[in-house]
């Protein structure tokens, strides 16, 4: 008993970083996948703040997508949503989202930070990509439509990130976008109260007549 004082588990804290514009299931079964895999007590997603990669299109403002995450994750006890990046002024850089969880959460906390295969090619383009890896292991998920081989992590340190396959759900948030801009049905892709939120919002407007679809 000696030998353990001081060397308790640490607690496993998953971190589900996207712009939720609106979140569907292929995020959900992701971070779902991730939490058993890697036995995380809790997956915190973080709604972007403004996403630095995504300047070419209006993103739907925070709140809206603040709200949606909190409806799509309220069912799971395992899953929580954070403020941080929606509440820092200014682009989004998960560097600082991940200084702001270990800020809030303490020392003896381990990060994970959960990320799909399309963005954990790019993690060397990030702000501050010296420190993410002291910050947090990286897990990648595979994505339908992104092949990912061993090549394309090859410039990435071996024992800070590791490759998940996960469920395939060839669901991307641009493609319930555009379903609901046709008033082509998103039930199914995205969790039931996010279909209703969407028409209760009026979110994802005709893009010519500016016109919330009644689907
Ligand atoms: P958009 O089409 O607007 O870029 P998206 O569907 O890619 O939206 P994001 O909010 O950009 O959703 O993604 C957040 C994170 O979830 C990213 O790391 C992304 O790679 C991952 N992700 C998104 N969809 C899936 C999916 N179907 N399977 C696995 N990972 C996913
Ligand atoms: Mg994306």
């Amino acid at each position: 008993a000696v030998a353990r004082q001081g060397r308790e588990r640490h607690y496993r804290l998953g971190v589900m970083g996207g712009t939720f514009d609106p979140i569907h299931h292929g995020h959900l079964v992701a971070a779902s996948e991730v939490a058993a895999k890697f036995s995380l007590d809790e997956v915190v997603f973080v709604p972007t703040g403004v996403p630095w990669q995504k300047t070419h299109r209006n993103v739907t403002q925070a709140e809206d997508r603040y709200l949606m995450t909190v409806i799509a994750t309220a069912s799971n006890p395992r899953f929580s949503v954070s403020r941080v990046d929606i509440d820092r002024p200014g682009n989004t850089y998960t560097v600082d989202t991940l200084r702001d969880l270990r800020a809030e959460r303490g020392d003896d906390v381990d990060l994970f930070f959960i990320t799909g295969a399309d963005a954990v090619r790019q993690i060397l383009t990030w702000r501050g990509a010296e420190q993410l890896f002291d910050l947090a292991h990286f897990v990648g998920v595979t994505r339908p439509g992104v092949p990912m081989t061993e090549d394309d992590l090859a410039h990435l340190p071996s024992d800070k990130v590791t490759l998940l396959e996960v469920p395939a759900l060839a669901i991307s948030s641009t493609d319930c976008r555009t379903r609901v801009q046709r008033a082509e049905p998103i039930w199914y892709l995205v969790p039931d109260g996010i279909v209703q939120y969407i028409v209760k919002r009026g979110l994802y407007p005709h893009p010519e007549t500016g016109v919330p679809v009644d689907n």
